[in-house]
């Protein structure tokens, strides 16, 4: 699955599965199944609000950690942040809520910030 880790924006199943059909995978499934292992090793995310998958550019989260997506939408451009207070956060708000959570996800879109100047320039 070196597909996605050369590619640093989201890619779908089916984006993926495109691009291994040379490599002898025919259905998505095969794709989910490797893409599964993938993600419980932690090597790569799920981003739920685009339904595609990312290479993990961090290696702390094979320890399980929560991270966060920061996901502009002008250019695709999506940034992995890892955050020990973000675990340490989410950790508090499932024991106020007397819940053990499994999975979390933090996914914020907007716009980065060479979008951002790119749009001021644009302006001027
Ligand atoms: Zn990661
Ligand atoms: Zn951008």
């Amino acid at each position: 699955m070196g597909v996605l880790e050369k590619e640093p924006h989201p890619m779908s199943a089916y984006m993926i599965l495109d691009q291994l059909r040379d490599s002898g995978f025919r259905a998505p499934l095969q794709v989910y199944r490797a893409l599964e292992k993938l993600i419980g090793m932690g090597r790569a995310h799920r981003l739920e609000s685009l339904n595609a998958f990312i290479a993990c550019s961090h290696m702390s989260c094979e320890k399980g950690g929560a991270t966060a997506f920061v996901i502009c939408d002008r250019c695709e451009n999506v940034q992995e942040v890892c955050d020990e207070s973000v675990s340490l956060f989410l950790a508090g708000l499932s024991q106020k809520a007397k819940f053990r959570a499994s999975k979390s996800s933090i996914e914020l879109h907007g716009v980065c910030d060479a979008c951002e100047d790119a749009y001021i320039c644009e302006d001027a």
